[in-house]
């Protein structure tokens, strides 16, 4: 306080003088702006400063750990769909096999539809055209699936037919 005890300014200046050299000095501008001590008409004590100091640092520490638990969100919603797609496309793969298999069953222990042939003609067609539908998932060919294929994987022709499968049931009325 030599400054004062020199007369360079006057004692009731005080409080203000501190003030001002608290802005200039301080690094962090944001937090000042924020605290709007420009605007304060009655300089505050020290220790309103530090409340406000405080408080404004309270709120951004809050607001960052918000920012946080958003970002860490996202990121875990990104990964919980990723690995629902994995699982979407083994569901499909197992669907697939095990439509197979009925189908299979369906024409080793066909109902005696001898008495009924246009039940069988339908059957048949439905038949055709379920075996016409299904493709290996491994190798990407026609009639078979993936269980027990022991061809050479082949994930660029599974990818477009599956593709090809998708545009079909959407183009074709039923
Ligand atoms: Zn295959």
């Amino acid at each position: 306080m030599q400054v004062v005890e020199r007369g360079g300014i006057e004692v009731r200046e005080v409080p203000e003088h501190l003030l001002r050299q608290f802005i200039r000095g301080s690094f962090d501008e944001e937090l000042i702006n924020k605290l709007d001590l420009e605007k304060l008409t009655d300089p505050p004590s020290f220790a309103e400063l530090l409340l406000l100091v405080r408080r404004e640092e309270a709120r951004r520490t809050e607001k960052r750990l918000r920012l946080e638990k958003k970002k860490e969100a996202r990121v875990h919603s990104m990964t919980v769909s990723k690995e629902s797609e994995a699982a979407n496309v083994k569901m499909m793969e197992e669907l697939q096999a095990r439509v197979a298999k009925l189908e299979a069953k369906g024409q080793v222990c066909a109902p005696s539809t001898a008495s009924r042939p246009e039940v069988k003609t339908k059957v048949e067609r439905k038949e055709r055209r379920g075996k016409k539908s299904i493709f290996c998932f491994k190798c990407g060919e026609d009639g078979h699936v993936a269980n027990g294929c022991e061809k050479t994987a082949n994930a660029e022709l599974v990818q477009k037919k599956l593709l090809q499968k998708t545009l079909n049931s959407e183009g074709t009325p039923r």
